[in-house]
């Protein structure tokens, strides 16, 4: 059956094909790669939505929802090798604060002990005295350059395992989900059907699979900010995840929030002042820098990038008009002219 393909480039069309044949064939030439290997990407990108990445460049490959649907359920069946895989990892507290890490950062990059691909999903079994599957976590991506590792010590247990760690290779995911449960302890996934001990890496398929994910159910990066998840996630996924994160990073938030205090930027209102303590310290941060400008290599600064807004006015800046987007200035322009 013809499946027919929208090949799209950072945000451009690039092609549109008759079927996903013609498609690889046309990006295998482009990118100067296998055929096969393109099929695979192509299938992976349009089933799953994952976009494929040539150094800055971003492709994109979209086919009919219900197209899309029913190849994701064939593959699944069928245990394709195109279909998302699902693994159960361990994370040993006594090397690597986890439970730390994912307090302050929702990207992490970690150790690439399979061949992740992009769109995987990883259910982190955390070891020592926790023992249970304690986060969800998607792939972004499967193989990182050795250039682009984030290597960072700070929830290391031992200097020198974190040395040793920087000879590994990586990957980067996103946090999805988390949840603290005896229901997910290693009893319990035993009574699932867990064979022995987590030592490494597995792939995860049946009733063990069926029963972890059931009790991951909610996306964190969802509903966080209004407008924002939705809108940005056309835009492409790794998109989405830099900009959540800049506005959501405590560290760069609070280093803003600092700077400028907890009223709004714009409007003026402040949480506290208005509903009393239920309010303290409570705002958004919008992240001002256009995502055309960020290259790969962009450290967020607090005070020039970042700039605190209560969720009205934060959603307005969200909002386009006329296709575009409003800045501060012209937002606060807006609020007088009405008010008057
Ligand atoms: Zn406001
Ligand atoms: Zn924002």
């Amino acid at each position: 059956m013809a499946i027919p393909i929208t090949v799209i480039k950072n945000d451009n069309l690039l092609f549109e094909e008759i079927d996903i044949q013609e498609a690889a064939m046309i990006l295998a030439e482009t990118l100067n790669v296998t055929k096969f290997r393109c099929n695979d990407l192509v299938e992976r990108g349009y089933v799953y939505n994952i976009p494929y990445y040539v150094e800055e460049d971003e492709y994109r490959f979209v086919a009919s929802k219900e197209v899309a649907d029913n190849r994701r359920k064939e593959l699944e069946q069928n245990n394709h090798k195109n279909a998302r895989r699902i693994w159960l990892v361990p994370a040993n507290p006594n090397e690597y604060d986890l439970e730390s890490a994912f307090s302050r950062y929702e990207i992490l990059d970690w150790k690439r002990s399979y061949n992740y691909e992009n769109g995987d999903i990883l259910f982190m079994y955390v070891s020592g005295n926790i023992q249970k599957v304690r986060y969800k976590v998607e792939v972004i991506e499967g193989l990182l350059g050795t250039n682009n590792v984030k290597y960072d010590n700070a929830f290391w247990m031992d200097d020198r395992k974190f040395e040793q760690s920087k000879e590994w290779k990586y990957m980067r995911f996103r946090l999805v989900d988390e949840i603290d449960t005896t229901e997910l302890s290693l009893k319990k996934l035993r009574e699932r059907g867990l064979k022995g001990n987590i030592q490494g890496a597995m792939k995860l398929t049946g009733e063990l699979r069926d029963y972890i994910m059931s009790f991951f159910k909610q996306d964190l990066t969802e509903g966080y900010y209004p407008d924002e998840v939705s809108q940005t996630l056309e835009e492409g996924k790794r998109k989405t995840v830099t900009v959540n994160v800049y506005e959501r990073n405590p560290i760069a938030r609070k280093r803003c929030i600092d700077y400028y205090g907890v009223q709004c930027q714009v409007c003026d209102v402040d949480f506290e002042n208005k509903y009393g303590e239920v309010g303290k310290d409570f705002i958004h941060v919008h992240h001002i820098k256009p995502l055309h400008e960020i290259q790969q290599e962009y450290i967020v600064d607090p005070i020039q990038d970042l700039i605190p807004v209560c969720p009205n006015c934060h959603a307005m800046l969200h909002r386009q008009e006329n296709g575009r987007y409003l800045s501060t200035e012209q937002l606060k322009e807006r609020i007088l002219t009405v008010t008057k």
